[in-house]
């Protein structure tokens, strides 16, 4: 498994949970999204009434599941949490539409891979807090109509892109989750180290910030490794010097670029001389699905300047030369 993947594995969902902040305030960064929250869920408790669906969408990581609960609780309403491959049926939407209190949030994460059919029957239950659903089956069918508590549809998605329009257009608040700076990241590092007990100086925090691809989970995950460095090799606290050692031996490099992006950057270089080439033949090349490529690889190296997606495909730009010593091409004009 890549370090620095953006997506949960081993310990991250129990120390995630830990290290979750709870309000706003405590939310590090994604400034705008935060002053537009902060107003609309302030007008929506005073009208005593449900937020508006609000729809979230960024790369795994950097906080979709985080902002939700937040929203919950400074609405101070429960969160029942799901996702969209996990509800199957349309009977399994309304099992949980029903059970909801007024106000109450459902969080559906991955809402792009909701069946057709579970997507219908979402659509009145957002617009109207209506529920149309079949009973039974040939002739004896019938469709019976429910009235639902009001209620705030929370969706997080990796991709706007991905999401049906008639979907999309049922959301009133979309917001757009960015790569997080440096700063932000060292924030968050020391705010999770101070969570954990762990003594970790600023330089510590900053190298291990620098080297998490923007994204806060990876971020925690590194400081979990570095920590377990410090404890065998540094009695325990994190320095600068700690840090890069402990870093240095995950593979993780000074802009944070692990094994995946140098073979996926030096592939375009050397199997397709830079680009353009086409995001399938590139999935077929590395060995990796093409959604990985696109949602999870992909949008970094872009933030990065290594990566531009062109109509013609993927190409790797100067930087990218530049950050592994290779001579660019003479037609280069990237
Ligand atoms: P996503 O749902 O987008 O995949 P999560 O919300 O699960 O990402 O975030 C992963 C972890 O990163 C969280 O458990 C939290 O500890 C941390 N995190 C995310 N965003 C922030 C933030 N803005 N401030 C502080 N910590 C954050």
């Amino acid at each position: 498994e890549r370090i620095i993947a953006a997506g949960t594995q081993g310990d991250d969902e129990a120390f995630d949970r830990a290290v979750r902040p709870k309000r706003l305030a405590d939310y590090v960064g994604q400034s705008a999204v935060k002053l537009q929250m902060e107003i609309f869920i302030e007008a929506a408790r005073r009208r005593r009434e449900a937020l508006d669906h609000v729809l979230v969408f960024g790369p795994p990581g950097l906080g979709k599941t985080t902002l939700a609960n937040i929203i919950a609780n400074e609405l101070g309403v429960s969160l029942r949490q799901t996702s969209g491959p996990v509800i199957e049926r349309a009977g399994d939407l309304a099992a949980l539409l029903t059970n909801l209190q007024p106000n109450d949030v459902l969080f559906v994460d991955e809402i792009h891979r909701l069946s057709p059919a579970v997507e219908e029957i979402l659509y009145p239950a957002m617009e109207d807090f209506q529920l149309d659903i079949m009973i039974g089956e040939g002739p004896g069918a019938r469709s019976i109509k429910l009235d639902l508590p009001p209620f705030t549809l929370i969706g997080a998605t990796t991709r706007a892109g991905l999401l049906t329009s008639p979907l999309r257009d049922r959301f009133g608040i979309v917001q757009r989750l960015e790569f997080y700076d440096t700063a932000d990241l060292q924030r968050i590092v020391t705010r999770s180290a101070a969570i954990l007990g762990v003594a970790a100086d600023a330089g510590g925090a900053l190298r291990i910030a620098q080297r998490s691809r923007g994204t806060p989970r990876i971020a925690n995950r590194l400081l979990r490794r570095v920590r377990d460095y410090a404890e065998v090799k540094a009695n325990g606290r994190i320095t600068d010097e700690v840090s890069q050692a402990a870093l240095d031996l995950l593979d993780v490099d000074p802009l944070g670029l692990d094994i995946m992006d140098r073979k996926m950057l030096l592939t375009i270089i050397e199997k397709f001389d830079g680009g353009p080439v086409g995001v399938e033949s590139l999935a077929a090349a590395l060995g990796e699905e093409r959604g990985t490529i696109e949602d999870v690889i992909e949008p970094y190296l872009i933030q990065q300047g290594f990566l531009m997606r062109t109509a013609r495909g993927r190409v790797a730009t100067r930087n990218a030369y530049v950050h592994f010593g290779l001579k660019l091409p003479e037609r280069s004009g990237t």
